[in-house]
């Protein structure tokens, strides 16, 4: 159920259908927009009388929600969600560019790494502590030890920092350390590790999994939005087909799609989406203009060197240059009108 108050409800309107909802032993989730403030409802099995909530001072219509989604739901906010980190954000009007390392290495490199990416004009760096690597035997990340090289990237360069927690225990030191939790894409179904970023206080870019519809992903986005962390990124980073000339195929039809049904942002991850330097510049504009709101990308000062995704990651130049395209895109791209 979702109960969408009238664009003149008062403050104490709103608290007071928060109540009745908490009352009858449900979650309300109170969505402040620029038009009127919705307030979604979670914890009910069955539906709910839409009565019992249109009598309340202030309550313009309750609706019952049809979609398995709610909360990532355009219905509940019709103007798309901008997700503020510090003085920074994603989905606003700015493009929005993550990058940095798959892994971090060592700290020479994620210093030349981080600051190339402050020289672009980015406000987020990327890079991998905890890696979810196919092989037991390839390199698994620094673990703390990156983290804690990260931290002194956003002291020197004030990036913010992203990257992936791969369980419950790693999430809390990510939280110590960062300032974006990464959801990889191989733990977009891991429910527990969803519940608890929902927990968290800090915004959650969640990856796509690798053969995950949207309906799956946009529910993995409800579990985190459903524990009270409405700050979610998705990213789209390719899922497994049968194409053989790319590492994965970047669906970029992904971005209308989502955001016909939600009010998220998507960033587009074409390091991971194709795996291939070459494919990762243009795949990157073409991102940008199918209305992604931001990139993540992969770069490294050695990448013939790199401990992991060596062979998908951007040298420092390319990387300032793919920026500069980018962002020429990005300048004459209209947001498309939503729906
Ligand atoms: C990564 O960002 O380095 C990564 C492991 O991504 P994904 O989860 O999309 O494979
Ligand atoms: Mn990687």
């Amino acid at each position: 159920m979702l109960i969408v108050m009238k664009a003149d409800a008062t403050e104490s309107q709103v608290a007071d259908v928060v109540r009745v909802i908490n009352e009858l032993g449900f979650r309300a989730h109170t969505m402040p927009g620029a038009m009127r403030t919705a307030i979604g409802i979670t914890g009910n099995q069955g539906s709910l009388d839409t009565a019992r909530f249109e009598l309340l001072p202030g309550v313009a219509e309750a609706i019952r929600v049809t979609k398995p989604f709610k909360l990532v739901s355009i219905d509940l906010r019709p103007e798309k969600t901008v997700v503020r980190v510090g003085d920074a954000e994603i989905g606003g009007d700015e493009l929005a560019i993550i990058a940095g390392p798959c892994a971090i290495e060592n700290r020479e490199q994620a210093f030349a790494v981080a600051e190339a990416v402050r020289r672009s004009g980015a406000r987020f760096f990327r890079g991998g502590a905890y890696k979810p690597r196919t092989s037991p035997y390839a390199f698994q990340g620094l673990g703390e030890e990156g983290l804690k090289i990260m931290a002194e990237v956003r002291e020197r360069f004030g990036l913010k920092i992203v990257t992936e927690a791969m369980d419950e225990r790693g999430l809390e030191l990510v939280e110590r350390y960062a300032d974006v939790i990464q959801i990889g894409a191989r733990n977009m179904q891991n429910f527990s590790l969803l519940k608890r970023a929902g927990r968290s206080h800090l915004p959650v870019l969640l990856k796509r999994g690798l053969a995950a519809m949207l309906d799956e992903w946009l529910l993995a986005a409800e579990y985190v939005m459903a524990e009270g962390n409405y700050n979610v990124v998705l990213c789209e980073r390719g899922v497994r087909t049968f194409a053989q000339h790319t590492r994965n195929t970047l669906d970029l039809a992904a971005v209308p799609a989502v955001r016909r049904l939600s009010h998220l942002p998507v960033v587009i991850d074409p390091s991971h989406g194709t795996g291939m330097n070459y494919m990762v510049t243009p795949l990157a504009r073409a991102g940008v203009a199918v209305g992604a709101d931001g990139l993540i990308i992969e770069v490294h000062d050695h990448p013939e060197r790199a401990l992991s995704d060596g062979p998908q990651a951007l040298t420092l130049e390319q990387y300032e240059q793919l920026v500069g395209e980018v962002k020429a895109i990005h300048e004459v791209i209209t947001p498309a009108p939503v729906g």
